[in-house]
């Protein structure tokens, strides 16, 4: 039986740090190119375009796999940083 990506993810277990995301967009009027290829490289799909055209981000379901850090490290759209210790993925192995 194939399982997908998806299914996948959806094993794991998050915390979210409502108060402080860990990681953040910059307000922008246009995303750069780079910022908005990451509405299909985050394998976790946390970022989306709008109906304005900007990029947003929802960190439920970040894996930290720092893809979007490393995109985007040239163009400073993102801000990354780990979750505080108690927060963030607990992956389910097996
Ligand atoms: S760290 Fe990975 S999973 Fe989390 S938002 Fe960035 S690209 Fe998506």
């Amino acid at each position: 039986m194939t399982v997908s990506v998806e299914q996948r993810l959806f094993q794991n277990r998050y915390q979210i740090d409502h108060d402080r995301p860990h990681i953040r967009v910059k307000p922008h009027d246009k995303p750069s190119p780079l910022l908005l290829a990451l509405t299909h490289a985050c394998p976790a799909g946390c970022y989306t375009k709008n109906d304005h055209g900007q990029v947003e981000l929802s960190v439920d379901g970040c894996v930290e796999c720092g893809t979007c850090r490393i995109v985007c490290a040239t163009t400073g759209e993102v801000e990354w940083t780990y979750p505080r210790g108690g927060f963030g993925v607990s992956y389910k192995f097996g």
